[in-house]
């Protein structure tokens, strides 16, 4: 940690006024900002003209409340800076682009990570590339055929490259982010009319991947289920290659970094993130801050015991969560069930296919799925004694389809803590992108927000 200067101290207030305004999406009068961030009339007055000359926050008409004048609304402009967040999970990479409000204007789904992590992160790079360049595009219809061909390549995958996910998945759904894709085309400020103008919008890149990993270092050390990638400075080369600032951090933490930012949640909760995906891992917040721990890697749950003692686990261990909660088991089970599903074509679509079968009516199938929510249910009530907190969410990048039946027994598993501790469990409304959301918000987090960085950075 620095020692604080006059420059430390003007940042912070700036950022203090800064996160005060975007927890007012619908707006805030400038006597409300003065009194939650507790800074000085003059100095609420300097900062927000210094962000309005940015382009940072706008006004937003006008309030009557009480007797006196009308004052006047202030309010984020949420596409006055983007952010990337790339995603590597063992059955996907996803890239997306998104606004001050955490929402993606853009995305993209790429091949899982292979064995070959310097091609991988070419890869990455171009799509980096491509989704600013259509961007660009989307604002200015007069750009050159070779933009708007890059558009196209955006948009298809947007709507398509989500393949084998099922359809209400919340508003991040391909048509919800079609509309954002337009939107901030229409709104973007003056001069945002090109790719470049995008690129110069662009404040930099949060990675979110799977531990074991060291967030400081901005390095992937031995991250399951990707076996090519061992001892690589992610941070660095992305950046490299790109040419943008980036930061890694845990998906875990990512994800709840996602919901944090996007939902505007209470800073005084204490919240308990479940992150489902190849695996299962958790998340802690008090006070707005994500714990990561002292190696970065808080949550890392899967041999945590639930409390049945008859099957080995390869850990030397009983019962862990794992052995009922992985992708793979589960796709494995379904087989041995006799049910459909191929992981051939990927984790994510054997997932998926396990789900439909389920939904057609499969008893195997569906009894599979319950299984894995009553095993989340176990691990939830022991984070929950452990952790004491108000709110409980459920997300992660193959929830959106666990969901519908795996929800209700894991519900049953902490329905009596809930109501003894006050608390509240829901799924996350932000589906099967958290993870890409939750890396932007990283990057976001740390150059916007009040207090300290959330993850390493370059
Ligand atoms: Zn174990």
């Amino acid at each position: 940690m620095r020692g604080s200067s006059m420059t430390d101290i003007g940042e912070y207030n700036e950022r203090l006024v800064l996160h005060t305004i975007r927890s007012s999406p619908e707006g805030i009068g400038q006597s409300d900002v003065v009194r939650r961030s507790g800074l000085s009339r003059q100095a609420v007055s300097l900062i927000t003209r210094r962000l309005i000359a940015e382009g940072m926050i706008e006004q937003a008409g006008r309030r009557v409340s009480g007797p006196g004048k009308p004052h006047t609304l202030l309010r984020v402009v949420a596409d006055a800076r983007l952010t990337i967040g790339v995603h590597l999970d063992p059955a996907h990479i996803t890239v997306v682009v998104c606004d001050l409000a955490a929402r993606p204007v853009a995305r993209a789904t790429l091949d899982p990570p292979t064995d070959d992590p310097q091609a991988d992160i070419s890869r990455i790079a171009a799509k980096i590339d491509g989704l600013t360049l259509s961007l660009g595009a989307a604002a200015a219809p007069s750009r050159p055929a070779g933009a708007d061909a890059d558009l196209a390549a955006g948009g298809d995958v947007a709507g398509g490259g989500s393949a084998g996910t099922a359809g209400g998945r919340g508003p991040t759904g391909p048509e919800a982010r079609e509309d954002a894709l337009s939107g901030a085309g229409a709104e973007g400020p003056p001069g945002a009319a090109d790719g470049l103008a995008t690129r110069r919008r662009l404040l930099g890149i949060g990675i979110a991947a799977p531990a074991g990993l060291d967030a400081t270092a901005g390095i992937l050390r031995d991250p399951p289920w990707m076996p090519g990638w061992r001892d690589i400075p992610i941070v660095e080369e992305l950046s490299a290659a790109t040419g943008l600032p980036a930061v890694l951090g845990k998906d875990t933490n990512a994800a709840l970094t996602g919901e944090i930012w996007s939902r505007h949640l209470e800073s005084t909760q204490t919240v308990l993130y479940m992150y489902v995906g190849h695996g299962v891992g958790s998340a802690v917040s008090a006070n707005g801050a994500v714990h990561r721990g002292g190696t970065t890697q808080a949550g890392e749950i899967g041999h945590l015991p639930i409390g049945r003692g008859d099957d080995a686990c390869n850990c030397g261990r009983y019962g862990c969560l794992c052995l009922y909660t992985d992708a793979p088991v589960l796709v494995r089970s379904a087989q041995q069930a006799g049910v459909p599903v191929r992981d051939a074509a990927g984790m994510t679509a054997a997932i998926d296919a396990l789900a439909a079968e389920a939904e057609r009516g499969s008893e195997p199938a569906q009894e599979i799925i319950a299984g894995h929510g009553r095993a989340l249910g176990e691990a939830i009530r022991i984070l929950a004694g452990v952790h004491d907190p108000q709110r409980i969410i459920i997300g992660g990048p193959t929830w959106p389809a666990l969901r519908a039946l795996a929800e209700r027994p894991a519900h049953e598993q902490v329905s009596q803590w809930l109501e003894g501790a006050h608390a509240t469990m829901e799924s996350s409304h932000l589906g099967d992108d958290i993870g890409a959301i939750g890396a932007a918000c990283l990057f976001l987090d740390q150059e916007l927000a009040p207090g300290s960085s959330t993850a390493g950075s370059l």
